[in-house]
């Protein structure tokens, strides 16, 4: 993962970000943290559960939702919520919006400065925006190549 960097640099990002909310980096808290980045991109609290019991075998379910639920309210890592589907957990901190395959449905990251078409919109006055997402859905690479693949009429 782009942003994942070192043991250090990851260690270092937590405890500046817990400080803010005068919170402590426990071994919970690290190991969750750590656990996020090392999982796939955009895991459910389930599975970075999975991810962290094999090394803390104690831990709980109920902990793992209360270390995300830190991260999220100290701006470290965002919540993906979708229509359908668990609640996702992004630890990517760098501006980017999600893109939904409809058909494999994982998420996927679309960097901020890489969109091709121009968005342009109309926020009514009277409206203060101070942060806004995108959320994109459709086909990935992935799922549109197996689909030309297997099309009996191409
Ligand atoms: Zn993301
Ligand atoms: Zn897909």
């Amino acid at each position: 993962m782009k942003n994942s960097g070192s043991v250090e640099a990851v260690e270092g990002r937590l405890c500046e970000c817990l400080s803010k909310t005068g919170l402590r980096p426990t071994p919970q808290r690290q190991r969750v943290y750590t656990a996020l980045l090392e999982t796939p991109a955009h895991p459910t609290a389930e599975e970075v559960f999975m991810r962290v019991k094999q090394d803390m075998p104690d831990i709980s379910l109920a902990t793992v939702y209360n270390c995300l639920d830190t991260f999220v309210q100290c701006g470290l890592v965002r919540q993906v919520v979708h229509e359908r589907g668990a609640t996702r957990y992004c630890a990517n901190t760098e501006e980017h919006h999600h893109f939904y395959c409809d058909e494999c449905h994982r998420t996927y990251d679309i960097p901020a400065a890489s969109s091709t078409r121009r968005l342009a919109f109309e926020v009514p006055a009277g409206f203060v925006v101070r942060r806004f997402e995108i959320v994109f859905q459709g086909l990935c690479p992935k799922c549109l190549a197996n689909r030309s693949e297997s099309a009996e009429y191409p």
